[in-house]
């Protein structure tokens, strides 16, 4: 007997099981794929760690959630800063002193705000004309934020891309979270720690799951392990929130993302990790070149070749990897529906993206299953 049957291997299940451990609870794991990890699992492709179900950077404020898991493998220190490529003249992202100066030439602080200024000029007065004091949607919002320009050429388009819907259908707080910054800073996040585990995301799903039982090929729902009692006390459970009651209410909305990956028979494709393609004539959104998340300086060069994975955001459909939830006023409606549900159930622990259906990067799920012990 177990004390925790656990329903999936990505960070959520593997760091429970790792501190259930740490409190000699047994636990049993079951993933349905034919690996464990969940999303940040890696192929290893020439050599590379190709990150098989889309980028993965690392990134926290937490200390102890870094510490936390710097103790189960050290990270290195991989920046994301990604490139902007719109009609082949590049950008550095996220919007800093690098972007204003490509974009128009200026020089200093001062002369970036007065630029942005006299670019916004023109969707606040509007937005003053109709009364409105906070941007309604994602096109008012990316216009208040760093003016015309920068929303046309470097947001407008891709956004339309990645979410399949205009700007102005977006809710606003989708770019809230990008940094505009008066500084030459390129880094990405905010955060004061980020990386990338030595070794690749593999090693730290090693090391949580050592010596844990587990079993990969093994969906719950069509294994003996659907009649969980028998085996273990509780239930952890990290599945899609509306499959676990049968999709009672109706199914939830998804969204996803598609790959093609490829070796290029060169060492340096494109000289960073993520190139951001911001026009729609281009088909995908952007192309990761894994190794630079690992690989730096002569390193690049003493691996012949490179593995690229173009990224398409596509519509969710049935037999697809559902990534993304859609945090719109009906799927929130329907998975409160489900919650209620779920805080019915007895000795069941629903946790994670899917279970939650909650997006959520790496650290805050680490932080929380920290937190419940
Ligand atoms: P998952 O990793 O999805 O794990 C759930 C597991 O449960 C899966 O392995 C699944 O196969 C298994 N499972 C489901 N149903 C069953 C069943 N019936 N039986 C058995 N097993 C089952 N976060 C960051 O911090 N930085 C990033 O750069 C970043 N990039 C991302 C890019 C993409 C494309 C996506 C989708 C997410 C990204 N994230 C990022 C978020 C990160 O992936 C999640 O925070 C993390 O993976 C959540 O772990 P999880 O255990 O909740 O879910
Ligand atoms: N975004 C954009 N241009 C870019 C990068 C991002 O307009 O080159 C917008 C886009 O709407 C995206 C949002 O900013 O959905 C958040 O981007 P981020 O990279 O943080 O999110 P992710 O795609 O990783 O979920």
């Amino acid at each position: 007997m177990y004390e925790f049957l656990i329903v999936g291997s990505g960070l959520f299940g593997a760091v429970f099981a790792h501190q259930a451990k740490q409190q000699n609870k047994r636990c049993l794991v079951i993933e349905k794929r034919s690996h464990l990890g969940g999303n940040v699992y890696c192929e290893k492709v020439e050599g590379i760690n190709v990150h098989k179900y889309g980028a993965h950077i690392f990134h926290t404020n937490n200390k102890e959630v870094w510490d936390f898991v710097n103790n189960l493998v050290p990270f290195n220190r991989y920046t994301n800063s990604p490139i902007a490529n719109y009609h082949g003249k590049l950008y550095n992202l996220p919007f800093n002193m690098n972007t204003f100066y490509q974009m128009w030439g200026v020089t200093t602080p001062e002369a970036a705000k007065a630029k942005i200024e006299e670019q916004k000029a023109e969707a606040v007065a509007k937005m003053k004309a109709e009364s409105v004091t906070e941007p309604r949607n994602l096109e008012e919002q990316g216009l208040c934020l760093v003016g015309k320009d920068i929303f046309e050429k470097l947001i407008k388009e891709y956004t339309e891309k990645q979410w399949g819907r205009t700007c102005n259908e977006l809710p606003a707080f989708i770019i809230k979270r990008l940094p505009v910054r008066l500084v030459f800073d390129n880094n990405y996040f905010n955060d004061a720690y980020q990386g990338i585990p030595i070794g690749g995301y593999n090693k730290l799903i090693d090391a949580l799951l050592r010596n844990i039982d587990c079993k990969t090929n093994t969906d719950f729902f069509n294994s003996e392990y659907r009649d969980w009692r028998k085996y273990a006390k509780q239930l952890v459970y990290t599945g899609p929130l509306d499959e676990y009651f049968d999709f009672r209410y109706g199914k939830l909305d998804w969204r996803t993302v598609s790959f093609k990956t490829r070796i290029e028979d060169t060492p340096n494709y494109q000289g960073n990790a993520v190139v951001n393609y911001t026009s729609h004539e281009v088909p995908y959104t952007r192309i990761i070149e894994h190794k630079h998340f690992e690989m730096f300086g002569s390193a690049v060069y003493d691996c012949q070749k490179t593995v690229i994975s173009e990224e398409y955001s596509t519509e969710y459909t049935e037999g697809k990897e559902p990534y993304y939830p859609v945090n719109d006023e009906k799927n929130n409606r329907l998975a409160q529906k489900y919650r209620e549900l779920a805080d019915k159930e007895v000795n069941v622990i629903f946790g994670g993206r899917l279970a939650e259906y909650k997006y959520y990067d790496m650290a805050p799920v680490v932080e929380k299953v920290i937190s419940m012990f």
